[in-house]
């Protein structure tokens, strides 16, 4: 109450009516008094007391009769009447309280009594005022209001409720506030909400809600839990505010402070937006972005000669032109001045960056028709590709900056990749990576076998499978370019999978057509071999093709070392209990001796076809090749060397008792049924003995 709590105080007794107005302006209330009912209800239309004290026993018109009919006033019911009776009366008690009394006081006065009956009225009137303060509020905000009980069955909810739901309250109230959900928010989103408010009785957030026609709308709320007096939450209390409006100003705050007014192209500020969040999206999807900045070759002459307001026109013209040459929306933007920038995501291959870097400059190449005259611009672009040229946006567009002032200098009109061996030989490798990632499901790749010829009896012995990738503009990709970049990606794990499978059914298939059985040799990357389940791998492939292991060889290299020891000895073991062959590839190239060898169940050594090479030539490498040879049959290892191309080579590996050859000089890898024809002839010539 913001006034003085005014008391009407009525009792025909001048000095008790004298003792309680004292009283109570000593308490710090107003009064006003009166010395009968008829008085007093003149009185209570006029003043509006907040309290009425009314002596029971008055002439004219007693208290009792007074009471009623100050509860018949308008808006006396709300107001407390508090009754003086005699002591013990009651009788008098009981019609206090029928007429409507709020409470009675006794007479003599107790006057200590009296202050704090009247204190307790005041409070709870206040109370009650703000409650109905309160109540008004609740029904004139623009906050939607939501009380539930504990379990979010909706007790009441405000007017604005139903404007911003389309719910009335009659269709709310008893259901669930289940009733709001959009579907919006996984599961995660409503338990964090729950343990808030478990936790600490309140959240507040931005949840989106739907409304009785369907619309989802973002809003803003706040949810607090009510405790009963003993701890209990007994009520959930929602206030929330509709957010359509706001992002709606938001959003074209956004697009106004976001947007060129000239062109209507999204500026600068948008650029770096939006390229921040490409480089994030890149990040999770391993994917590339492509930066392009193009700077208008002869804008700046062209403005100054023929003026701003030409200019103006003309910027408009090209941003229209370059905008519809774009693949996709909203990837142009206008930097400031005559530059432009672009902004490629989810980049699988940068020939998508040279295109659209073509097709800006052949925008440009033609004329551009303002006022009758033909105006050639031209364009330098500088591309700058994450994340190889730049871990984040400032890098990025600072050296794709540096591209554009190099295509600049190159003599304008072209684009530029930031790293010069992007314009070619890296930009082919950026290339093959992304579509190394679909090779496999779209069964690019295939295998090729290379016989393994036997030199004491000059009969095949085995097979080496050879990967080759089909790819479909490019044609037949080798190994060399394509193994280094799936064991970078990891994809080299189901790649080698696919090779093993792929080798062991062929196998099988050539033994079951009739040829003699043959070691398959299957070349293994470490990464493969290191995978806890290998062993398990390979038992799979041979059970699911039959495969006896005894024909199965695995080219391991040296690398498998460097691994834990103990662990690589025993799937070693676990291969070679079954009498699969195992070999080490690219002897002599790696970093270890044959000191380890000693320890490892390995059946075969490939010497290096770089030692091959040259042994006929380098006195060196023949040394080289005789020490291998002579180590490894010390420790009782076959020996195969590779890359045998000529006669020369091969009688001197057949000099030092080598015991396998491989090479161009008997054939290259060749695809199945090119190797089955060669087969054919081979065992044709050379008939089991
Ligand atoms: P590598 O295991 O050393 O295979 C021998 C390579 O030498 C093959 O190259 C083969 O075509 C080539 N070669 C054979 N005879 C001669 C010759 O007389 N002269 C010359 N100059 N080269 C000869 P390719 O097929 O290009 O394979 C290259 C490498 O790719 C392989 O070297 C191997 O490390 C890897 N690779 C191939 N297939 C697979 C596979 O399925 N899995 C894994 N992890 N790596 C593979
Ligand atoms: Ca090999
Ligand atoms: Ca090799």
């Amino acid at each position: 109450m913001s006034n003085k709590p005014l008391f009407l105080v009525v009792d025909d007794d001048p000095v008790s009516r004298l003792m309680l107005c004292r009283s109570l302006e000593k308490s710090g209330y107003e009064t006003i008094a009166e010395e009968n009912g008829a008085k007093a209800l003149a009185a209570f239309d006029r003043r509006r007391p907040d309290v009425v004290l009314l002596d029971a026993k008055m002439p004219v018109m007693d208290g009792f009769e007074a009471c009623r009919a100050i509860k018949q006033c308008p808006g006396g019911d709300n107001v407390p009447v508090l009754m003086i009776t005699g002591l013990n009366d009651e009788e008098s008690v009981d019609k206090a309280y029928e007429a409507g009394a709020a409470d009675f006081i006794t007479k003599p006065i107790h006057w200590a009594i009296l202050r704090n009956r009247v204190q307790y009225l005041i409070k709870v009137l206040e109370a009650e005022r703000q409650l109905y303060l309160a109540a008004g509020v609740i029904e004139s905000t623009d906050e939607g209001i939501v009380v539930t009980d504990s379990d979010s069955i909706i007790q009441s909810v405000n007017p604005a409720f139903a404007r911003i739901t389309g719910y009335s309250a009659a269709e709310a109230v008893g259901r669930s506030m289940n009733l709001l959900k959009s579907g919006h928010h996984d599961r995660e989103f409503y338990r964090n909400m729950w343990e808030c408010l478990r936790n600490f009785g309140n959240w507040k957030g931005e949840i989106w809600n739907r409304r009785k026609n369907g619309e989802i709308y973002p809003q803003w709320a706040n949810i607090n839990a009510i405790k009963s007096p003993t701890g209990q939450v007994s009520n959930f209390v929602v206030v929330f505010t509709d957010l359509t409006a706001a992002k709606e100003s938001e959003e074209s705050l956004l697009y106004i402070t976001g947007h060129d007014a000239l062109t209507d192209l999204p500026n600068r500020l948008l650029f770096y937006d939006r390229l921040g969040h490409a480089l994030n999206d890149a990040r999770r999807d391993e994917k590339g972005v492509a930066v392009l900045l193009l700077d208008l070759d002869r804008f700046k002459v062209i403005n100054d000669t023929i003026g701003h307001d030409v200019g103006d026109r003309l910027l408009v013209k090209v941003s229209e032109k370059l905008n519809a040459a774009m693949p996709e929306k909203d990837m142009l933007f206008r930097m400031g001045g005559d530059e432009f920038g672009v902004i490629l995501g989810g980049l699988d291959d940068s020939r998508q960056a040279v295109q659209v870097a073509q097709g800006i400059l052949e925008v440009l190449a033609r004329p551009f028709t303002l006022d009758d005259m033909d105006l050639f611009i031209g364009g330098s672009i500088g591309i700058g590709l994450f994340p190889g040229d730049g871990p984040d946006v400032k890098t990025l567009v600072k050296n794709t900056d540096a591209a554009m002032y190099h295509a600049k200098e190159q003599g304008r009109n072209n684009f530029q990749f930031y790293r010069n061996e992007l314009n070619t030989t890296s930009l082919a490798r950026m290339m093959l990576e992304g579509s190394l990632r679909n090779a496999l499901e779209r069964e690019e790749f295939l295998l090729f076998y290379q016989p393994q010829i036997d030199l004491k009896s000059g009969r095949m012995v085995g097979m080496e499978a050879l990967m080759r990738w089909r790819h479909p503009e490019r044609g037949m990709i080798s190994p060399g370019e394509f193994i280094p970049l799936a064991e970078e990606s990891g994809l080299i794990i189901p790649m080698g999978r696919w090779a093993l499978l792929t080798a062991c059914r062929q196998n099988r298939a050539w033994q079951e057509a009739g040829f003699p059985p043959l070691r398959m040799a299957v070349n293994l990357s470490g990464l493969q071999f290191n995978a806890p389940d290998f062993t398990d791998q390979v038992f799979k492939v041979l059970g699911e093709t039959g495969l006896d292991p005894a024909t199965l060889e695995l080219e391991l290299t040296e690398s498998i070392a460097m691994g834990d020891v103990e662990e690589t000895l025993a799937k070693l073991h676990t291969l070679d209990q079954v009498n699969m062959h195992l070999a080490i590839d690219d002897f002599g190239t790696g970093f270890s001796s044959l000191s380890y060898l000693k320890r490892f169940p390995i059946d075969t050594l490939k010497i290096d076809q770089s030692f091959v090479r040259n042994c006929t030539s380098d006195p060196e490498d023949a040394a080289i090749i005789r020490a291998f040879i002579s180590l490894a049959h010390s420790l009782g290892l076959r020996v195969i060397a590779e890359g045998v191309e000529t006669a020369e080579q091969l009688q001197f590996l057949q000099q030092e008792d080598c015991d396998e050859v491989q090479g161009y000089y008997f054939s290259r890898p060749l695809p199945a049924d090119r190797f089955a024809e060669y087969m054919v002839e081979h065992f044709q010539r050379h008939p089991s003995g």
